[in-house]
């Protein structure tokens, strides 16, 4: 005897994990069916390091990356406190997610970001769900600042990962990947912005262990872009500079975390530059799998450690890939070689394609 609302409510990640994230009954579960994203082998990057390597690929997520996952919880938490109105800093997907959960919701949402410097997919996504986008002069650091001082004062709720509930949401896709392995990773890569992602992995992995789901726990290694790498320098990067803007951040919020994750799991936190970022970017493209710059630093940093021999044969890796390359089509045209333009004419449309 299957109640249809309680069957409908175990979809996305609050339905899935109803158990284990800070909810009720009487919570309003406001949903797009995040999660359970598909975690791939990747036969070349396993080939190419000798260990079995995994990605977890968040960029099929309803907005298009992670942060569905903590939004749908932080979302639906502001609802049940009868909140009217949501703000949140971003450089860029935390405005998607936000902006997209708070219109099925039905409150208002508002957007800080830093000027020129989002990807133009994500500030389309924002508009297009009816966020007030607002931009300032100054990085992402500034614009969190100002936002936990204006929510601070005024009766609106923060969704930015500072937000417990956000971490909670984004714990469960390291429940997912256990699922999927059956075990927890031996490795655990992902790239490193206000790193409320590698706290959250982190708890995830840590919880499954406490629920019997694995009997080990993996080592957390998180990547900034080197113009951006404050954990690594151990002090805040007043102007990080790096081509992948979702983890421009000079400053993050989550620091503690970051830095527990790694010490405690005998991980480390390291710096990728952006040409091997870029590297990265291209080979997982040519691999079928198309990801923002962000993501590719999970990449570049596995070939790193597999360059220091740090990876260990045989052993089994995941890597995360935070967001969808469609989000930023201006990165992805500038470095692909031009259309050709031919006359239309099958001979000379085979040259162009080099197939005769
Ligand atoms: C937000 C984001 C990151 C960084 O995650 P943090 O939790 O801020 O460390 C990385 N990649 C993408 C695509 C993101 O949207």
């Amino acid at each position: 005897m299957s109640d249809p609302a309680r069957v409908a409510g175990r979809r996305g990640v609050i339905g899935r994990y109803f158990e284990h994230l800070p909810v009720s009954e009487l919570t309003p579960v406001v949903t797009l069916d995040e999660g359970d994203t598909p975690l791939l082998r990747s036969e070349r990057l396993s080939m190419e390091t000798g260990a079995e390597v995994w990605l977890k690929y968040e960029g099929l997520n309803p907005t298009g990356s992670f942060k569905d996952r903590g939004m749908t919880l932080a979302i639906s938490k502001a609802l049940e406190a009868e909140s009217q109105a949501v703000v949140c800093a971003s450089t860029g997907n935390t405005s998607a997610s936000a902006a997209a959960y708070a219109a099925r919701a039905g409150v208002r949402c508002g957007v800080l970001i830093p000027s020129g410097k989002v990807a133009l997919g994500k500030l389309a996504q924002a508009l297009v769900h009816g966020a007030r986008v607002v931009e300032i002069e100054g990085n992402f650091d500034r614009a969190l600042a100002l936002t936990q001082e204006l929510a601070a004062n005024h009766p609106v709720t923060l969704v930015n990962s500072v937000n417990p509930f956000r971490i909670q949401g984004q714990k469960t896709a390291a429940f997912e990947i256990v699922e999927a392995l059956g075990r927890a990773p031996n490795m655990h890569l992902m790239p490193v912005g206000n790193a409320g992602n590698i706290t959250s992995y982190w708890l995830g992995y840590r919880e499954a262990t406490q629920l019997g789901w694995a009997d080990s726990t993996p080592r957390m290694f998180g990547f900034q872009a080197e113009g951006a790498a404050p954990i690594v320098r151990g002090h805040p990067v007043d102007e990080p500079e790096t081509v992948a803007t979702a983890i421009r951040i000079g400053n993050p919020a989550s620091w503690d975390g970051a830095v527990a994750a790694a010490r405690d799991s005998a991980g480390a936190i390291e710096a990728v530059t952006d040409d091997d970022i870029i590297a990265a970017y291209h080979s997982l493209a040519r691999e079928g799998i198309f990801v923002e710059l962000a993501s590719a630093a999970s990449i570049a940093g596995l070939r790193k450690l597999h360059q220091e021999g740090a990876v260990e044969p045989g052993s089994m890796v995941v890597c995360v890939l935070t967001g969808h390359g469609l989000k930023d089509p201006d990165t992805a045209m500038r470095a692909e070689t031009p259309l050709a333009r031919v006359d239309a004419e099958v001979t000379a449309i085979l040259r162009a394609m080099d197939l005769g």
